[in-house]
């Protein structure tokens, strides 16, 4: 390294006196200018340490380099990405993508007004709750429906309407924690209601909710193990069960379903998740679920049950904090509408297309992007059968099988791989199996393919040119 090299870096001030230069602070800022300098200048130190030569900071090169960085600068911070991990609804990666119809309702009531709270038989003001309520009664059975603006709220609503200053049994076995700290114990407390814990973790039986009833008793709360399966010696009762306790002893019964399907999954191999239609049936009062799991619709929590518990619930001031917007249920109209003839739900919504994908179907498209990296790529690539999973605290413990691309690009680690294509336009979010970089196809869209192909292009020139 020559030291001296480090003294021909020019000062900002100076850099800034070049025309072309001096033309990013017209377009951009003076501030922005300034910032992308001194981060390029640090960019050029290291080089310099690692034996790279000088720029020539008077080139168009050199000012080319500034507008990418100042345009990189201006680039949003929340941006549209390729999902190559086979997990359906990654929480972290957003959960459900949106049907194009449910894109539709949303650009064209974000465009203009809308009649969210407006009756137009009469001119008066109406209720946002009414415009998937009779949707949401059909699909699931129910009395009555209303949408919050997550599960969570919906479950924080329930507990804070009808469990204030009041005892709510819970099993043992259901005292989850969802994630983000979201506990259920913690919930009961700070809803000023007070948690009695009935049973073991692995078996609770009827006659143990019985017991732990009181006269200070409000809810019997059922919740749906999300993230972990207890297999092997278990026992609980059936919500049939508890649904004649708690009217014997007039109670509410509750089940935050959390994932709650409106499609009945077993059907097509996966899982043995109830609908929520199937719940009703069985005698829950209110039942809690996310519009954004395997609903396949916008992030909102919905509750559907009894009407005189739903009116309740309307009449909590807190609602008015935990609102759904218009954009979230313009879209979740549009998918619950996706749910109805003429229409395939499995076909429509994407979450359903991607989780009941065949085998065959998924080999193929396997097959297709591997071709695509085979001829257009250095790197080396074999279709594998892997095991995937649905994500997002929804069926947990069933592995979806699915195939994938193996990825070994020369001369760069696993590790590094999937660095570079996590920073590659748009970015990759890939994973790491059995010591390779799989790209599983289930959660990659076929239009999606060319820019996985050209990210892997360039990384593996890059490392071939290293
Ligand atoms: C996911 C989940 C929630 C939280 O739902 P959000 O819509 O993310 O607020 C609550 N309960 C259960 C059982 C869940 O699985």
């Amino acid at each position: 390294m020559d030291s001296s090299l480090f003294r021909k870096i020019p000062q900002i001030e100076q850099l800034m006196q070049q025309p072309e230069i001096a033309a990013c602070e017209l377009a951009w800022s003076r501030s922005e200018t300034i910032d992308a300098l001194r981060a390029i200048l640090g960019e050029v130190r290291d080089e310099l340490r690692s034996g790279e030569p000088l720029p020539d900071f008077a080139s168009a090169a050199f000012a080319e380099r500034v507008r990418t960085a100042l345009e990189k600068m201006r680039e949003p911070s929340l941006k549209p990405l390729i999902n190559a991990t086979g997990i359906v609804i990654h929480t972290n990666l957003g959960r459900a993508p949106l049907a194009p119809a449910a894109l539709d309702a949303i650009k064209s009531t974000a465009a203009g007004y809308t009649n969210i709270e407006y009756t137009l038989e009469t001119g008066k003001r109406g209720s946002r709750y009414d415009h998937t309520r009779d949707l949401l009664c059909e699909l699931t059975g129910a009395e009555d429906a209303i949408v919050v603006n997550n599960c969570a709220a919906a479950v924080t609503l329930c507990l804070a309407t009808f469990a204030k200053d009041k005892e709510v049994i819970v099993s043992r076995g259901e005292l989850i924690e969802i994630g983000g700290s979201f506990r259920v114990p913690d919930i009961i407390a700070q809803n000023g209601a007070v948690l009695k814990e009935v049973g073991t973790t692995n078996k609770t039986k009827l006659s143990d909710y019985e017991q732990a009833i009181s006269e200070n008793t409000a809810v019997l709360l059922k919740t749906h193990t999300s993230n972990y399966k207890i297999i092997g010696f278990t026992a609980k009762p059936a919500l049939q069960e508890l649904a004649s306790l708690a009217e014997d002893h007039d109670l509410i019964l509750i089940e935050d379903l959390g994932s709650g399907t409106l499609l009945d999954l077993s059907e097509y191999g996966i899982g043995d998740e109830p609908t929520v239609k199937q719940r009703i049936s069985e005698g829950a009062h209110l039942l809690t679920f996310s519009g954004d799991k395997l609903l396949g619709g916008p992030q909102c929590g919905i509750i559907t049950g009894r009407k005189d518990l739903i009116a309740q619930l309307k009449t909590n001031p807190l609602l008015r904090a935990m609102r759904i917007d218009k954009l979230s249920l313009a879209a979740l109209e549009a998918t619950l509408r996706l749910y109805k003839p003429p229409f395939a739900p499995e076909q429509e919504i994407p979450v359903l297309r991607m989780l009941t994908a065949t085998l065959e179907d998924l080999e193929q498209k396997a097959v297709k992007l591997q071709n695509m990296l085979a001829s257009q790529t250095q790197a080396n690539t074999k279709v594998d059968r892997i095991e995937g999973e649905a994500g997002g605290g929804s069926l947990p413990g069933t592995s979806l099988p699915s195939f994938g691309v193996r990825l070994v690009c020369a001369a760069l680690t696993p590790g590094h791989l999937i660095d570079a294509l996590r920073r590659s336009r748009p970015p990759i979010i890939a994973r790491i199996t059995g010591g390779d970089v799989i790209l599983d196809v289930r959660t990659i869209s076929e239009t999606d393919f060319h820019y996985v192909t050209d990210a892997i292009d360039d990384i593996s020139q890059h490392s071939l040119s290293q």
